[in-house]
C-alpha cells in the first residue's frame, strides 16, 4: 500500500509500511518489530527559535504535525490535543521547578492518574476515539503494567464505545495506589488482570497473544505500551518544552531520566535527532540495571528482576531499546531483525564499540535504595521538594553525572509522591497526601481477577471477553 503523507517502517524489515492512523491501532509490528517513522523529521535551529513562547497544546500540535502528515494537520492535532491536557491539574501541563543552580524538575505527573503516563495516553485516548469514529472496528486493547501505564490506559478508554481493555499486572507487585487506580474503574470495557509472576512475564504475554493468529487475527489488538509510537511522539513534545524554558535551542540542556521500558528516555533521543540541542540523557536505572551494564560495558543480558520501591522501573527486557538498537546500526531492518531473534534465544546480546560510540549521547547510572532514600532527603531537606522513588532515582543520576557547572540538568519528575506513600515515608518522614482530585481512592470499590502466570490462562481469558 502506498502511503501519502509520514510512513512508518518496522525495526525488523519485514512488516506492512503503515501510515500514523495505522501505526497508532496496531501496535506491534507483524515480523515483531515496532514502528518508527522512516525518516526523523528535522527542524532547523531558527524553527526551533521561533517556538519559543508557544503554550504547551500549541508546541505539542507543532513538534507532532510532520508525524502525522497526511492523516491530521496541525489544526487537528491542537485540537485533539485541547481536549487531551485540558484534563491536566496544572495550566502549564509540565511545569518546571527549579531545584539549585543547575537543577530543575519537570513535574510530569498533573494528568488524571498522577504518572507522566498520562502525557501521551490521554492523547492516545484522543487519537483512539478519532480513528474508529466512522468505522465499524472493535479494538482490544491488550496491555501488561508495573503500575503507571495501566492506570493511565484504563483512565484514557474508559467507557469508549468502540474500545475493549484488558490489563494484566504482577500480583501483589504494584502500589496500593497504582492497583486501585486501575481496579476501581468500573466501566464494562475495562478488565483487570492480576497475574503471577513479574512485569516482564505479563509483558511476554502480551507480546504472544500479539503474535498468535488465534488472538490476533480474530480480535483487532492494539497496543498502549510505549511499544505504541503515538505515545513516544507524545514525550518528545516536553523535551522541547523544558529545553525552550532554559535557553534553547541557543543552550544545550542535560535530562535525566528515570528509565524502565525505555520508552521516556528514547523520546529524548528522538528530540534531540529532530534537531533539539541535548547536551546529554542520562539513562538512570535502580538495580534492575541492564540498561546501565549496555550503555556503560555493552553487556546486554537478561538477569531475574529484583521487586523495589521503583516499580515502574523492575523490568529487564526493556521494549524500545530495540528502536536504539535500530538507529545505532544504521537502520537495517534485516541487521535488527537477525539482533533480536537471537537474543529472543539466548537472553543476551553485546553492543558493539561502534554502536556504543553511536550511542554516545546517552550515559547511564544505576542508583541503589540508600542513594535514592539520601536523594528524597536531599530534595527535601535543601530544596522542600518532596519527590517520588522514581524521580529520586534519576536526581541522583543527575546530580553525580559530572555536567558543566553552566548546563541546566532537568530531571524528569514521572510520578506524584503520593503514588508511592511508604518509601517516601521512610526516607523523609513525611506521609504525601493524595491530591483533592483522587483524594476517594480507597473508598471505592475494586474489581479485578487473578489469574496464573499461564500463558493459556490469560488467553482464553481474553478470546471469552472480547466483543468482535
Ligand atoms: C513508566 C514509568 C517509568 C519508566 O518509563 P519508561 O518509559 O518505561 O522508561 C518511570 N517512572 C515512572 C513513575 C513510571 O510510571
Amino acid at each position: 500500500m502506498a502511503i501519502n503523507g509520514t510512513e512508518y517502517i518496522s525495526t525488523r524489515g519485514n512488516a506492512d509500511v503503515l501510515d500514523f492512523a495505522g501505526v497508532t491501532l496496531t501496535g506491534l509490528a507483524s515480523d515483531g518489530g515496532l514502528y518508527v517513522p522512516r525518516h526523523w523529521p528535522q527542524f532547523s535551529t531558527d524553527e526551533i527559535a521561533a517556538m519559543r513562547g508557544l503554550s504547551y497544546v500549541d508546541l505539542a500540535a507543532r513538534i507532532m504535525a510532520p508525524f502525522t502528515v497526511g492523516v491530521l494537520d496541525e489544526a487537528e492535532l491542537r485540537s485533539l490535543c485541547a481536549t487531551a491536557y485540558g484534563s491536566f491539574a496544572h495550566t502549564a501541563v509540565t511545569p518546571l521547578v527549579q531545584l539549585d543552580g543547575q537543577h530543575w524538575l519537570l513535574e510530569l505527573f498533573h494528568g488524571p492518574t498522577l504518572a507522566f503516563k498520562d502525557v501521551a495516553l490521554q492523547l492516545l485516548g484522543q487519537f483512539f476515539e478519532r480513528f474508529l469514529s466512522g468505522t465499524d472496528t472493535k479494538l482490544t486493547i491488550v496491555g501488561a503494567t508495573s503500575g503507571d501505564t495501566g492506570s493511565a490506559a484504563i483512565d484514557a478508554v474508559a467507557g469508549r464505545a468502540q474500545i475493549e481493555i484488558f490489563m494484566l499486572h504482577p500480583h501483589n507487585r504494584v502500589s496500593d495506589v497504582q492497583r486501585r487506580q486501575m481496579t476501581t474503574i468500573l466501566a464494562p470495557n475495562v478488565h483487570n488482570i492480576a497475574i503471577g509472576g513479574s512485569f516482564d512475564d505479563a509483558q511476554a504475554m502480551v507480546k504472544r497473544m500479539f503474535n498468535d493468529k488465534d488472538v490476533n487475527g480474530p480480535l483487532t489488538l492494539s497496543a498502549v505500551n510505549s511499544i505504541n509510537w503515538a505515545r513516544l511522539m507524545a514525550q518528545v513534545v516536553y523535551y522541547f518544552y523544558a529545553a525552550l524554558r532554559l535557553g534553547g535551542p541557543e543552550r544545550k540542556v542535560a535530562f535525566s531520566v528515570p528509565t524502565g521500558n525505555f520508552g521516556d528516555v528514547f523520546a529524548g533521543y528522538v528530540a534531540a535527532q529532530m534537531g533539539l540541542p541535548i547536551e546529554r540523557l542520562i539513562v538512570a536505572t535502580n538495580i534492575n540495571d541492564i540498561l546501565h551494564r549496555a550503555l556503560s560495558k555493552g553487556d546486554y543480558s537478561v538477569l531475574s528482576v529484583t521487586p523495589t520501591a521503583s516499580p515502574s522501573m523492575d523490568i529487564q527486557v526493556s521494549s524500545n531499546f530495540e528502536r536504539l538498537l535500530f538507529d545505532l546500526e544504521g537502520r537495517v531492518g534485516a541487521t535488527t531483525g537477525a539482533r533480536m531473534k537471537w537474543f529472543e534465544q539466548m537472553g543476551k546480546m553485546v553492543l558493539s564499540p561502534e554502536m556504543r560510540k553511536n550511542a554516545s549521547l546517552l550515559t547511564s547510572a544505576r542508583t541503589d535504595a540508600d542513594q535514592m532514600s539520601a536523594a528524597m532527603r536531599w530534595a527535601y531537606g535543601a530544596t522542600d521538594q518532596i519527590i517520588d522513588p522514581h524521580t529520586a532515582i534519576a536526581l541522583h543520576a543527575a546530580r553525580n553525572a559530572g555536567i558543566r557547572p553552566d548546563v541546566p540538568v532537568v530531571t524528569l519528575a514521572t510520578a506524584h509522591p503520593a503514588k508511592f506513600p511508604d518509601a517516601v515515608e521512610n526516607a523523609t518522614g513525611i506521609r504525601p497526601a493524595l491530591p483533592a482530585r483522587v483524594a476517594q481512592l480507597f473508598d471505592r470499590e475494586e474489581r479485578f481477577d487473578v489469574l496464573p502466570g499461564a500463558y493459556d490462562a490469560v488467553r482464553d481469558y481474553v478470546l471469552a471477553r472480547a466483543t468482535r
